[in-house]
């Protein structure tokens, strides 16, 4: 295999890839991360992006969903159960949208630094 230039975190994060290749898939399945990578080889056992990604996706959307249920509730007066609805229907499925690519992003930057649990041999 030819070294080549690992693409970018960013790129590789949100088309859901390899961040070592950029062509392989990351997920097997919704969130789980596959063993390694089909096209590269690149070993994801020890992948581990931790609560980062759902941090980040509930700070987006409670951004997003609270303005809204003002909005409908107060700007476009639709009755208080109508404007939860919509609101809560719009939270889960934002939520659902956005941890997947979350989640690449952030390990694809572990993965770019080496970042990785630290231990008692990294202050000995
Ligand atoms: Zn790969």
């Amino acid at each position: 295999m030819t070294a080549t230039q690992p693409p970018s975190a960013w790129v590789a994060g949100l088309r859901l890839r390899c961040p070592q290749c950029g062509q392989g898939r990351l997920f097997q399945g919704y969130l789980k991360f596959r063993d390694s990578c089909a096209a590269c080889g690149a070993d994801f056992k020890a992948a581990d992006s931790g609560d980062g990604p759902a941090v980040f996706v509930i700070l987006i959307v409670g951004a997003i969903v609270a303005p809204l249920l003002i909005i409908l509730q107060f700007g476009l007066k639709l009755p208080g159960l109508a404007a939860l609805t919509i609101t809560m229907v719009a939270a889960v499925a934002l939520c659902l949208a956005f941890l997947p690519p979350f989640k690449a992003v952030l390990f694809a930057f572990q993965w770019k630094h080496k970042a990785r649990e630290a231990t008692h041999a990294d202050i000995e």
